[in-house]
C-alpha cells in the first residue's frame, strides 16, 4: 500500500486566540492518523518543526509555530464511539468540547470538565489539561481520560492508560511530546437541563475570600468576576457564582432543556440587539476609563440586582455565556490581548492577588476582566494546578504598552514564583525561562527533558512557546 500524500500547507498567518502573538507559518489540516504519520516523516525529512495546534483558543504562542509547519487538528474530528449507558465517549483529537456536549446532553450527560468557551479540541484540552470552574472538586480534564491514543514521532502509535508512566507526562505535555490521536473521556450524568446557581458580591477581596472558603463544600462550581480597578478597601471586590448540580428528581422534567436548541441563548440582546454587534458597542469603552467604568457598572448592577439570588440557568449558558457575544475579542483590536493566569498557593493567594492587582495600578495597566478560580494539586507531571487559587487576567496589548505590560507580567510572575505558585502555558505569552525553572519541581523538568529527548531527539516538535521559554529554560537544567 503507498503512503498517503501530504496534501500541500498553506501559508498563512498563526496567532494566539488573543491575536496579540504569531506569525506566518505552513499549515496542514489532516483528516486520517496516516495523514498526520505522512507529514510527521516529511517534516523530519526536510529538517522543518512542526507546532501542533487544536482550535487555536490558547491565548498566547502555544499553538503558534512561526516559519515552522503547524498541524491543525480541527477536521480531525470524528466522534468514534459513545455508550449511552456508561457515559463513555472515544473521539478524534480534533472533536471539540462543542462537539461532544451537544452530541451527549439528549442521553443526560455532560464533559466532565470544560472551559470558559467550547470552542476548544479534545486534543488541546488535554494536551493543556484544561480545567473548569470546578477544578477544586474534580481537578482538570485528565483526570477523566479513561485512554488516550497516540502517535509518536517515529510514527509509531501507543495506547496510554492512566497507568502508563507517559500518560501524566503527555496530559499538560502542552504538544511537545506526542500528537494525541484519540482520547477516551469519561463523562459525568446529569439530571436536569439546567444548574442552581447562587450569586453573592463580595465588597473586596477579604470577603470574596471568605464566600469561596463557605461555599466550596457545598457547590459544584465556584468562580468570581473581580473588578480589577477597585482599590483601597474596595480593592479586589467582585461577584461569586456558586453552582449546583440538580439531584435525581428535582427536575420534574429532565429531559424538556437537555436539547441543544432548549440550551442555544438568543442571538439578540433584549431580543432586539444583534449580538454579532456587542464586540462594536464595546469597543469605544476599550481604554482604561472606559473599560473602569464598565466593570463598575458591572460590580454594582450585581449588587443590585443579583446579590443574594438564586435562580436557574442552563449548563450551555452558564459555562459557555462569552461564546453567545460573538467575536467580543474584536472589541481588543487592533493590538489584541493577552491574559495571565497565575496559580498561588492557597496560604499565600490572598496576599499574593492583592500585590498583584496594586502593581497593575502602579503600572498604569489595571487588568480589564479578573476571573477567579480555586484549585486542587494532581498527579500531572508540568501541572499548573496547586492547593490554592488562580487569578486569569485579560490585557488589552497595544504598540505603546507592549514593553511595560510585558515588564509587568515578569514582575509578577517574580512575586508569583517567591510565593510558591504556578503559571498556565494556555494563557501565556510573556513567560521567561528563569520563571519555567522557578515555577515547577527540577525534578520534573528534568523528567520532561528526559521524555522530549526519547521520544522527540530531533526536537521535530516545537511551537512558539516551547522555543520562547521552555527549551530555553530545560537546556539551563543541565
Ligand atoms: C474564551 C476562552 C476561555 C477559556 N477558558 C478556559 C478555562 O476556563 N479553563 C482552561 O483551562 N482553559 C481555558 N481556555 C484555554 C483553552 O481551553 C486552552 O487553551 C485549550 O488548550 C485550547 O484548546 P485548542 O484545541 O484550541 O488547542 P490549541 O490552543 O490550538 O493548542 C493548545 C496546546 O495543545 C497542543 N495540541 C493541540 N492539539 C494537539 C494534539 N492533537 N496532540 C498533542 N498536542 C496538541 C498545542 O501544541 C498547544 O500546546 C480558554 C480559552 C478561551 C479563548
Amino acid at each position: 500500500m503507498s503512503a498517503p500524500r501530504v496534501p500541500t500547507p498553506v501559508t498563512a498567518r498563526v496567532e494566539g486566540w488573543g491575536m496579540a502573538v504569531g506569525g506566518v507559518a505552513q499549515v496542514l489540516q489532516p483528516t486520517s492518523v496516516e495523514e498526520i504519520r505522512a507529514a510527521l516523516a516529511q517534516a523530519h525529512a526536510a529538517q522543518q518543526k512542526i507546532a501542533l495546534r487544536g482550535a487555536g483558543c490558547s491565548y498566547g504562542d502555544a499553538s503558534c509555530g512561526t516559519g515552522k509547519l503547524v498541524l491543525d487538528f480541527t477536521r480531525f474530528n470524528r466522534i468514534l464511539d459513545f455508550d449511552a449507558q456508561t457515559g463513555v465517549i472515544r473521539v478524534e483529537a480534533g472533536a471539540t468540547i462543542g462537539d461532544i456536549w451537544q452530541h451527549v446532553l439528549p442521553h443526560g450527560w455532560w464533559p466532565p470538565v470544560v472551559s470558559g468557551t467550547m470552542a476548544p479540541t479534545l486534543g488541546g484540552a488535554v494536551a493543556m489539561n484544561i480545567h473548569g470552574k470546578n477544578a477544586y472538586r474534580v481537578g482538570p480534564i485528565g483526570e477523566h481520560v479513561l485512554r488516550l491514543r497516540v502517535l509518536l514521532v517515529d510514527g509509531s502509535e501507543r495506547t496510554l492508560l492512566p497507568d502508563d508512566p507517559l500518560f501524566p507526562a503527555i496530559i499538560g505535555g502542552f504538544g511537545e511530546l506526542a500528537v494525541i490521536t484519540e482520547v477516551e473521556l469519561q463523562l459525568k450524568h446529569i439530571y436536569s437541563g439546567q444548574l442552581d446557581v447562587d450569586a453573592l458580591c463580595g465588597g473586596n477581596l477579604a470577603e470574596i475570600f471568605a464566600i469561596f472558603d463557605d461555599w466550596q463544600d457545598r457547590s459544584d462550581y465556584l468562580v468570581a468576576w473581580i473588578d480589577g480597578f477597585a482599590s483601597g478597601k474596595s480593592l479586589g471586590r467582585g461577584l461569586v457564582h456558586m453552582a449546583h448540580q440538580l439531584a435525581p428528581g428535582v427536575d420534574p422534567q429532565p429531559q424538556a432543556l437537555m436539547t441543544v436548541a432548549a440550551q442555544t441563548l438568543p442571538s439578540r440582546l433584549f431580543g432586539l440587539i444583534p449580538k454579532s454587534w456587542m464586540w462594536a458597542l464595546l469597543w469605544p469603552f476599550s481604554f482604561n476609563l472606559g473599560m473602569r467604568f464598565v466593570n463598575l457598572v458591572k460590580f454594582w448592577s450585581a449588587r443590585l440586582l443579583e446579590h443574594g439570588k438564586r435562580y436557574r440557568q442552563g449548563h450551555a449558558a452558564f459555562h459557555f455565556l462569552l461564546d453567545y457575544v460573538p467575536n467580543w475579542k474584536w472589541a481588543y483590536k487592533p493590538g489584541g490581548l493577552i491574559q495571565h493566569q497565575i496559580f498561588v498557593p492557597k496560604a499565600q493567594a490572598q496576599r499574593v492577588f492583592a500585590e498583584v492587582f496594586a502593581l497593575q495600578h502602579r503600572y498604569g495597566l489595571p487588568t480589564w476582566l479578573a476571573v477567579m478560580k480555586r484549585h486542587r494539586p494532581d498527579r500531572f507531571l508540568l501541572t499548573h494546578g496547586l492547593d490554592g487559587y488562580s487569578m486569569a487576567q485579560d490585557f488589552a496589548v497595544t504598540k505603546r504598552n507592549r514593553q511595560k505590560l510585558w515588564q509587568l507580567c515578569h514582575e509578577v510572575d517574580g512575586i508569583v514564583t517567591a510565593a510558591g505558585g504556578r503559571f498556565y502555558f494556555a494563557k501565556d505569552a510573556t513567560l521567561e525561562p528563569e520563571s519555567v525553572l522557578a515555577a515547577w519541581p527540577k525534578e520534573n523538568l528534568m523528567q520532561f527533558a528526559a521524555l522530549r529527548e526519547e521520544l522527540d531527539p530531533g526536537g521535530l516538535l516545537a511551537t512558539d512557546l516551547y522555543e520562547r521559554a521552555v527549551a530555553p529554560a530545560l537546556r539551563k537544567l543541565v
